[in-house]
């Protein structure tokens, strides 16, 4: 039997608080994140209960917490709950309260919301997985299978102080079947049919770096040199306005059709001709998100050249942020820069692959598993008959890492109706982020559901 839903969202909105206030804030630096506060936490909330755990730190203060709760059936899979316990820097003069406050405030008609950074991302899930899972334990319920709890640092800069060395080097701590991690979980209502997305994948990074080669000069003299820099920016200018094929397939449809737009859009974005001229009405932040989900991008980020005013630059070097979509790869992007760059600059360019995800982790977690059959129906119980779609996200998240091992991982959740998907979209990494405390009792319900329903 599991505690009252009352006292368990209860548990969450006050755990979310506390590691809203605990301020892990990765900004990409070793030092930064200082998720051992957190992870601290976590731990002294399960200590007495038992349970095998264990802190990892990877570089002093970046600390995360694994614990698994043994099932009764050892060839029974086993489910990992995992959810970053870091968040993304605050610009506070963007927000409405105190992004660390972890403040609980009623909005003007009335919802109760927690308020600060990661309320979203995704403090929210790990904090309600971390109260469901403790309450199993607490409760002495047992399932076949092994329930893991994994509180990971560093998810804000790709793992590399997190996921990516636990899952590498201590496989047999973090070892699971299935994963549930971030995101998912909006309900969109249209013609009184509800639609809930799930993430069973996401787009992987491609970076490159371009060494542009010139030859150096005098800078009171550049007529006809071989400037870098020149040669760099012409790059820049072809690459954005080069074209790349938009994918319309029938997961992007479904995402599509859960933003809730006129039929009239809807056909216009699932038409390749048309998407173009559809995507330059919607709202700036909704058309990058949907154009992110159906094309892979370029994004030329850094430029960098010369070390003196006075010289003409011999080389320059150009950062790009390259974001494929599943089942490309990365000869596919090196294909498309060599035809960008094209034939007069290609000699000049050296491309190197500075980011270079393994294709095989962005594989799609099937459908067609127990796991995902368990969180459809665990969905229905809150939204009768709701048709659960997969969908894509277009940053990387720590699923990737599990997903290169062939291991499902579903980004997972479950929301209310206060919110409309392209408002939530906007909270990620964005000013007043915060999450209602109905998305928050319906999400801690959604893992114990599941939980009844995945080895049945
Ligand atoms: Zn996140």
């Amino acid at each position: 039997m599991h505690t009252s839903i009352d006292t368990l969202t209860g548990e969450t909105v006050e755990l979310l608080q506390q590691l809203i206030r605990n301020q892990c804030v990765n900004d990409g630096r070793p030092e930064s994140g200082n998720e051992q506060v957190s992870a601290t936490l976590l731990r002294d909330e399960i200590e007495g209960l038992g349970l095998d755990h264990e802190l990892i730190e990877t570089e002093p203060g970046r600390t995360s917490l694994i614990a698994r709760y043994p099932g009764t059936d050892p060839d029974a899979p086993a489910l990992c709950l995992m959810g970053h316990t870091d968040v993304v820097p605050v610009n506070a003069d963007g927000w409405t309260h105190d992004p660390f406050g972890g403040e609980l405030i009623a909005s003007s008609d009335g919802v109760l919301e927690v308020w600060g950074r990661g309320a979203v991302d995704m403090l929210n899930l790990t904090s309600s997985m971390f109260v469901a899972f403790r309450d199993v334990v607490r409760t002495g319920t047992r399932y076949p299978g092994d329930i893991v709890y994994f509180a990971v640092a560093d998810e804000e800069a790709g793992g590399v102080l997190g996921a990516a060395p636990i899952i590498e080097h201590q496989w047999d701590v973090v070892k699971c079947d299935y994963v549930l991690t971030e995101y998912g979980g909006m309900p969109s209502v249209k013609d009184g049919a509800t639609t809930v997305l799930l993430t069973t994948g996401e787009k992987h990074s491609a970076g490159r770096l371009l060494v542009v080669h010139g030859t150096p000069g005098h800078g009171s003299m550049p007529y006809a040199t071989d400037n870098a820099l020149v040669k760099a920016a012409k790059i820049v200018d072809r690459l954005v306005s080069s074209k790349v094929v938009p994918r319309i397939d029938d997961m992007f449809t479904a995402r599509v059709k859960a933003l809730g737009l006129s039929a009239d859009m809807e056909a216009r974005l699932t038409d390749p001709a048309r998407i173009d001229d559809a995507l330059a009405e919607l709202p700036p932040d909704l058309a990058r998100n949907v154009h992110s989900c159906c094309h892979a991008t370029y994004s030329p980020n850094i430029m960098r050249s010369g070390s003196k005013s006075n010289t003409v630059p011999d080389v320059a070097k150009l950062l790009i942020d390259i974001r494929l979509l599943p089942g490309e790869t990365q000869d596919d992007a090196d294909a498309h820069l060599r035809a960008v760059i094209g034939p007069d600059l290609l000699p000049s360019v050296d491309i190197e692959h500075i980011r270079d995800d393994l294709n095989n982790g962005t594989a799609l977690s099937s459908t067609e598993t127990p796991m995902w059959g368990a969180l459809s129906d665990a969905i229905q119980m809150a939204y009768p008959n709701a048709s659960v779609l997969p969908s894509l996200v277009t940053g990387a998240t720590d699923g990737r890492f599990f997903r290169q091992r062939g291991v499902p991982a579903y980004g997972a959740g479950l929301l209310s109706h206060h919110v409309t998907l392209p408002e939530f979209l906007s909270r990620f990494h964005g000013h007043d982020e915060r999450i209602d405390v109905e998305s928050l009792r319906l999400t801690t319900q959604l893992w114990l559901d599941v939980l009844d329903r995945l080895w049945v």
